[in-house]
Parts: structure tokens; sequence; C-alpha cells
């Protein structure tokens, strides 16, 4: 059973406009917060401006597990953009959707979607659904975009406060920079949370999403390219201050207009969904049958 302690900081209001004050405010006071010595564990505020939570879709058994699915972006955040106006936020939602269609199929766990609609979420918001419905799995889809015209492929990363190398870096900073908020960016707040969530849980957490990740990579061989080094760390804001396993998959280059065809592609999509589908079964069968 999950038993979960939620390990939370008073920093941790996973509210964007609360953050925003909460950082000015700081500033204004001119007096930086003093490091946290230890986890302090507080139950999250129940705001009346926390965000609904979505729809539960699959199987009515509770015991079944439970997997969140963020397509990326969303609303006035369009991501990356593909040579042919190809918009990152419609592609990460169409693959979500295929992912979680096929999820639905086989009937062996349940879903749910962070945005079902072309709409914005904060990073902590998305990761806070999860959270919230006691997720044991939190899968974020994205499409990337380089300078680069021979990047292709698909990576998937996990969480780690150093990226693996400055291209996993770079990534990380491309995304995060979706969690400004009137130019105050939460990344701040996120870093100073993340160091209080350090622990021995999350550094299981860490490797148990290491572990999806090379699940992904084994059974998306063939059904979809990968990046020559596909299985990385970075310093995601999504995957952070989550107590449950975890990953962001790059399912493409949108600035490659081979990899952007592929995403564009229906029947591409399913391939691709069928593969993360049968990562996350795989995993999820592999956990649950730990007593
Ligand atoms: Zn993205």
């Amino acid at each position: 059973m999950k038993g979960r302690v939620l390990i939370a900081a008073a920093l941790a209001v996973p509210l964007a406009a609360a953050l925003a004050g909460a950082i000015l405010y700081a500033r204004a006071l001119a007096a930086p917060a003093p490091a946290p010595a230890n986890v302090v564990r507080i139950v999250l505020p129940t705001a009346a401006a926390q965000i609904g939570l979505p729809r539960i879709e699959g199987p009515a058994d509770a015991s079944r597990p439970l997997v969140v699915i963020d397509a990326g972006h969303g609303g006035h955040d369009p991501g990356a953009s593909g040579q042919h106006g190809e918009k990152e936020k419609a592609i990460t939602l169409a693959l979500a959707q295929a992912l979680r269609d096929d999820l639905l199929a086989e009937g062996r766990v349940r879903v749910a979607l962070t945005r079902s609609a072309d709409r914005f979420l904060a990073l902590e918001e998305r990761s806070g659904i999860a959270r919230r419905l006691r997720a044991d799995l939190f899968v974020s889809i994205h499409a990337d975009a380089t300078e680069s015209p021979d990047a292709v492929g698909a990576t998937v990363y996990t969480l780690s406060d150093r990226g693996s190398d400055a291209l996993a870096d770079a990534v990380a900073r491309r995304e995060n920079r979706a969690d400004s908020v009137n130019g105050v960016a939460l990344e701040d707040k996120s870093d100073a949370v993340s160091a209080i969530l350090v622990n021995l849980s999350q550094r299981e957490m860490r490797e148990r999403s290491k572990r999806f990740a090379q699940l992904v990579v084994r059974e998306g061989e063939g059904a979809m390219r990968f990046h020559t080094d596909p299985a990385r760390e970075a310093a995601f804001v999504v995957l952070k201050s989550l107590d449950l396993p975890s990953a962001l998959i790059e399912a493409g280059y949108i600035s490659s207009p081979e990899d952007a065809r592929s995403l564009g592609n229906p029947a591409w999509r399913k391939g691709f969904a069928a593969a993360v589908a049968s990562a996350i079964e795989i995993y999820l069968a592999r956990t649950s049958a730990v007593p």
C-alpha cells in the first residue's frame, strides 16, 4: 500500500500567483529565507484556488495502478515550433491521448490526463495533479526543438539535480521556461523545495524512474527512433517535488522535418503509444508484484 507521507515545505503552495507574490515579498524584504536544516512535513493547504482534478479513466477498481499522463505546454504556451508551423502543444496532446487510448484498450491500469484540451497549466500544477491523485507513475510528454537540423529521435529524461551533459541541461532550460508567470520564474522556488525533498525515499524514486526510462527505450526499439543517448537525466521542474516515479519523454525533434512528419502522423503516434504503454504496463506489473 502507499501510506505515503506528503512531504512539503511552507514554500510548497501550489499556486503560481501565491508563489509569485511570495517571491516578490521575500525580495522586497531583502531577507533571503534561511536554508532548511530538516525535512518538514506539512500537509499542503487545501486552497480554494487549487485547480480541479481530471477524470480518472479505466477500470473502476481503485486498487489498479494509476498513470498520470501530462501533455506538455498548452494554452498561451505553445512550446516549440516546427518549420511548417507545427505546434508542440498540439503534438503532445495528440500523443498523450493516443497513449491513454492504448492503455484503456488494454484495460489493466487507470489513466488520467493533466489536460485534455488546449489549456495552460503551470508545471507545479501538473505534478500536483499526479500527487493529489496518488498516482503510481507520472509521464510527461514533449517534443524537442533545436537549431541543429541533424538532431533527431526520442529521449527519455528522468530527474537529476544536474543534467547528464550540456545537451540535457539545455533541454531542461527550454522546458522549464514554460513556468514563468509575469516574469517571475518558479524555478527559484522549486530549487528550494527540492533541497528539502532530497532524501532517501526520493533517491529510491529516481532509481525507479530510471528503470522505467530504460523500459521505454527497450519497448520502443523498432517502433520509434531514439536519440543516440536515449536515457538521460536533467533538472526538469515538472518532475521535481514528486514523490512518485516519473519521466519526461521528448518524443522527437519537432525542428527536424523527418521527426515532425512522424509526430504529425496518427499511425506513428499509435506505434509510439503502444511502445510506451507496454513499458508502463511492464513497469507497473513489476512494482505492484512486490508485496
Ligand atoms: Zn516541451
